[in-house]
């Protein structure tokens, strides 16, 4: 089989206005960025206001292994699929970082026949937006050591500024150093921090931003650290707010580009799903549900992570509501659930998978919680045998979730009919949707009924640190923000050993941060990367680009 590049550059790829065109936009709606990706103006979004609004199909998936399970690929398939049904549908993604691409995942873009196009454009600069959040991200740091080399009018203690710099490159020389060294001239030297761009609270707060107005209200709002007499400073104390949103003002607009069979996708936005709520922004979500009658969006991570803040806190933050659920499962990730070692997981094996099923089995219980009804995907591969996949599909049945064979990496959207069918199904099922818990109850609270109810923990121990943190955000009033756990993908605890579906755990409430300008308030469980370092062979040793323009590869 080709390379997904190689799929990829042998696309029929259409005009950008073609696509839009599908959606019923108009070609003075759009800013195209070359002939095949365009930005949505705000025009559009005003001009199709009181369109129906669609049907919102999430896609997520059970712990996965390091590899990655198709959330994304079959998104794509499934919106491919639903051409193929006879139905109008969109797709909305997030925007990949580079990190990734040049580290051990790769890009993020779909895989085999169920790619968005062109993946080379998409996986690199894109149309900027990434790099925009870096500069607005940069700016407020310049600005904030600025002020103390002016004088510090703010009496900013230098050693509790909790916001840190941020580049899209995973690059671990850039964790913790040291900046203003060699003299008077160039700034008071303190320790600072790199993340990674997609780490970055405006990442965050582009994604959940509605209007440019929202924008600036909640860059303002971003909490950059303490006066030397213990007061919260925020970004508005140094009038950043209004130059950082000028720096966003097209990074806010939703991008337009097409599947390999040329169905229509919005990418916009990408936060880390532990530290950030993991799904693109509001805005292209909305703008979606208002141009086609199905909307497939996906959530990073497992639905422990992606999903639970998808519906906890964006749905929340955007007034949505989704009609049905799409959860990734894959034999390899199952068998590895149930113990095998990552490299064993393509040799048949059926009593292995079915011990992992209880980790597809805690997913379909978290997700039917929230009211909405569950598909299951099984995001073929060439290993798996007849003899899993009907076991599987027993199960899935036992627990009163739809299954689907999901062969979109394979065939394209030909190979999601039966998956895009049940989705159509499922949509028109009872539906009760509401949120795991109350944003009016105590922050302690709406930590352990995620922790209890989705992870499945016995109980929450908290470090000094945190108590004190969760006591000050009550204190200032911020307490009835939702929450948003950081912790490992590969669990449903927050151990990544703790495989299948482990019961009787603690979970460690190590670091609690407001993520004020966000709106969310941040619980990290120990370690979390933020600034991901490169592997001993990194993907880029990999990718090469000829005299004639051409990327390969990529992947
Ligand atoms: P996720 O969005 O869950 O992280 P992706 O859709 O990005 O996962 O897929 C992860 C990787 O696995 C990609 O490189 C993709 O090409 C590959 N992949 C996905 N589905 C299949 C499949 N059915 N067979 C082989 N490779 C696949
Ligand atoms: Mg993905």
């Amino acid at each position: 089989m080709l390379s997904d590049i190689e799929i990829a550059q042998k696309a029929d790829m259409q005009k950008i206005t073609a696509i839009a065109a599908k959606l019923g936009i108009r070609p003075d709606e759009l800013e195209p960025y070359g002939q095949y990706k365009a930005k949505l103006s705000d025009a559009l979004e005003k001009r199709v206001a009181a369109n129906k609004t669609g049907k919102l199909i999430l896609v997520t998936a059970i712990n996965p292994t390091p590899a990655g399970e198709g959330k994304t690929t079959t998104t794509v398939g499934i919106g491919e699929a639903m051409a193929k049904i006879g139905k109008n549908a969109v797709i909305a993604l997030r925007e990949p970082s580079l990190g990734p691409v040049f580290g051990v995942k790769g890009g993020a873009a779909g895989g085999g026949y169920a790619q968005v196009i062109p993946m080379e454009d998409i996986n690199l600069h894109f149309t900027g937006d990434i790099h925009a959040i870096t500069a607005a991200n940069n700016l407020l740091c310049a600005m904030i050591d600025n002020h103390i080399q002016q004088g510090n009018a703010l009496d900013i203690d230098t050693r509790r500024i909790t916001f840190k710099r941020c580049l899209d490159m995973n690059d671990r020389a850039l964790r913790n150093l040291v900046v203003g060294m060699g003299g008077p001239t160039n700034g008071v030297p303190r320790e600072d921090h790199f993340m990674i761009t997609v780490a970055s609270e405006v990442m965050a707060i582009l994604c959940l931003a509605t209007d440019i107005t929202d924008l600036k209200n909640r860059l303002g709002r971003i909490i950059i650290g303490y006066s030397r007499s213990g007061k919260i400073l925020y970004a508005h104390d140094l009038q950043a707010q209004g130059a950082m949103a000028a720096l966003l003002k097209d990074a806010l607009k939703p991008n337009l580009v097409q599947t390999l069979e040329n169905t229509p996708c919005l990418i916009h936005g990408g936060p880390f799903a532990n530290i950030a709520h993991g799904c693109n922004s509001v805005r292209a979500t909305r703008l979606a549900l208002k141009l086609a009658d199905y909307v497939i969006t996906e959530a990073g991570f497992g639905s422990d992570l992606g999903a639970e803040k998808f519906l906890d806190i964006k749905c929340r933050y955007a007034g949505l509501t989704p009609n049905a659920i799409v959860l990734v499962a894959t034999i390899r990730a199952l068998k590895y659930n149930g113990g095998i070692p990552k490299d064993k997981c393509s040799e048949p094996n059926v009593d292995a998978m079915k011990a992992g099923m209880i980790n597809l089995e805690a997913h379909i219980e978290n997700l039917q919680k929230y009211g909405v009804p569950v598909v299951v995907a099984i995001n073929r591969f060439a290993a798996d045998t007849d003899e899993e996949i009907t076991a599987l599909e027993e199960f899935c049945k036992t627990k009163g979730a739809d299954f689907a064979l999901s062969e979109v990496f394979a065939k394209g959207g030909e190979g999601g009919r039966d998956l895009a069918a049940k989705v159509v199904a499922a949509c028109e099922k009872p539906n009760s949707f509401h949120f795991l818990y109350d944003l009016d109850k105590p922050v302690k609270e709406k930590i352990e009924t995620i922790t209890s109810e989705i992870y499945g923990a016995a109980k929450v121990a908290y470090s000094a640190n945190a108590e004190t943190t969760i006591k000050e955000i009550e204190t200032i009033g911020s307490g009835n923000l939702p929450v948003c756990i950081a912790k490992t993908q590969y669990s449903l605890s927050d151990d990544p050993a703790k495989l299948g579906r482990p019961t009787g755990f603690t979970v460690n409430a190590a670091t609690v941060r407001l993520l004020n300008g966000a709106g969310f308030i941040v619980v990290e469980t120990g370690e979390i990367m933020t600034m991901p370092g490169l592997p001993a062979k990194p993907a880029a040793c990999q990718i090469d680009v000829d005299a004639d323009g051409n990327i390969s590869g990529l992947f």
